[in-house]
């Protein structure tokens, strides 16, 4: 194939104890999947469906590179979540299709300029800028299913500077991972190299230039980096 100029890089997550790099093809995330996160920004989480929105896999930063502060916001908030990553797809996935896509996990940052996503929400616009911009989207490695399974008592968290903000346990999503794939499913074929977001317990706050970041999910290789 002959292309008008050098086409980009294939975006990649590294896995643990392999050399072999996870291919990424595209990126969901859910919202509103944490009933404390849900009630701090204003929602009843037992009246409302599962949100979804994605970001384009150049959003993606891996291998604990710094972030660059982003433009057009003063309030870059955290959202630390569990990833999943997807070795195979279709449509109109039962339950049990949907369990045997997963590859495995990992632990990631939804940034949200969360200034944009107030005017957003005000006016009913789509949340884009708000969540899909360059850099918006740090994972730590991934860890194959054959050697982690998110049970209701995991342990989730960041940190930011040594601090702890965020801190719940994987029991407080209101949909499970197996239940999120299946319900994406039913919107969009998916795909091996997908990934999703699966939203943020309560605790999201602001980050500013210098700080350091460091996410964990017990269990799953760590997620620190820097904001610079
Ligand atoms: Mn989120």
């Amino acid at each position: 194939m002959e292309y008008i100029f050098s086409p980009p890089p294939q975006v990649s997550i590294p896995v643990v104890g392999l050399a072999a790099r996870f291919p990424v093809h595209r990126v969901y995330c859910v919202g509103r999947n944490y009933a404390d996160h849900v009630a701090e920004m204003g929602g009843d989480p037992k009246s409302e469906p599962p949100v979804f929105f994605s970001k384009p896999a150049s959003a993606l930063v891996t291998d604990g590179d710094p972030v660059r502060y982003p433009q057009a916001t003063t309030d870059l908030h955290h959202e630390v979540e569990l990833v999943v990553a997807l070795a195979d797809g279709g449509r109109d996935l039962s339950m049990a299709e949907a369990a045997a896509c997963i590859f495995g996990y990992g632990v990631g940052i939804d940034f949200t300029r969360r200034d944009l996503q107030a005017i957003a929400k005000k006016h009913g616009r789509p949340w884009d800028t708000a969540k899909g911009f360059d850099q918006s989207a740090p994972l730590s490695a991934l860890t194959p299913r054959t050697d982690f399974a998110p049970s209701t008592d995991t342990v989730i968290s960041l940190s930011v500077n040594g601090e702890v903000r965020q801190s719940a346990t994987l029991g407080q999503m209101i949909w499970h991972v197996a239940e999120i794939i299946q319900q994406l499913s039913m919107l969009f074929e998916l795909k091996a190299g997908d990934i999703i977001y699966t939203g943020t317990p309560a605790g999201v706050a602001a980050v500013v230039k210098g700080d350091k970041l460091c996410a964990e999910i017990s269990g799953l290789s760590i997620l620190d980096f820097e904001i610079i």
